[in-house]
């Protein structure tokens, strides 16, 4: 797979026993489906280990704002949305396959954001709490907790949400 900020190719890299791709030639970092999870609290021993790996390929965005290309899916373009209900990081995401790429230092703001383990879940849990309440949607009990399990991400929720599609 190639970096899709700078086409170099991306060089894998194993933390905790996941293989994750990253790319020298910016300090990105792409994510498979759900293995974002594994890194997202600062308080993980892998997700401080990983940021700091990015750290020495640090280099400043000169086109931020562009829309970036699924590494994976070629003809994909990623979608960007705000990595948790907090809106403060935007994150590119495959609409394909799931997967997730991280620029250098949003894993880093990630961590400040939600610095203790199930920080993140809680977060994530009282913002899909507000969702349902303010949007008066009706879900039976047992369908929530099915629906509370699948969320790993936000953005999937409101597209399920707004559109009601299978997700
Ligand atoms: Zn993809």
């Amino acid at each position: 797979m190639k970096c899709p900020r700078t086409n170099e190719p991306l060089t894998i890299i194993k933390v905790g026993g996941i293989e994750l791709d990253v790319s020298k030639g910016c300090g990105g970092v792409w994510f498979d489906n759900f293995e974002l999870d594994k890194f997202t609290s600062a308080n993980s021993d892998h997700g401080k280990v990983l940021v700091k790996h990015l750290k020495q390929f640090h280099k400043p965005l000169s086109d931020e704002g562009t829309r970036l290309n699924c590494p994976k899916d070629t003809d994909v373009v990623m979608m960007r949305r705000f990595f948790s209900g907090k809106q403060q990081i935007e994150i590119d995401e495959c609409p394909a396959c799931g997967g997730i790429w991280l620029d250098v230092a949003e894993l880093d703001q990630i961590h400040e954001i939600f610095p203790r383990e199930g920080d993140y879940e809680s977060a994530q849990r009282n913002f899909v709490d507000n969702v349902i309440r303010s949007n008066k949607i009706s879900i039976h009990q047992n369908e929530y907790d099915i629906y509370i399990e699948k969320i790993n991400f936000v953005g999937k929720f409101l597209r399920f949400i707004t559109t009601r599609e299978s997700w």
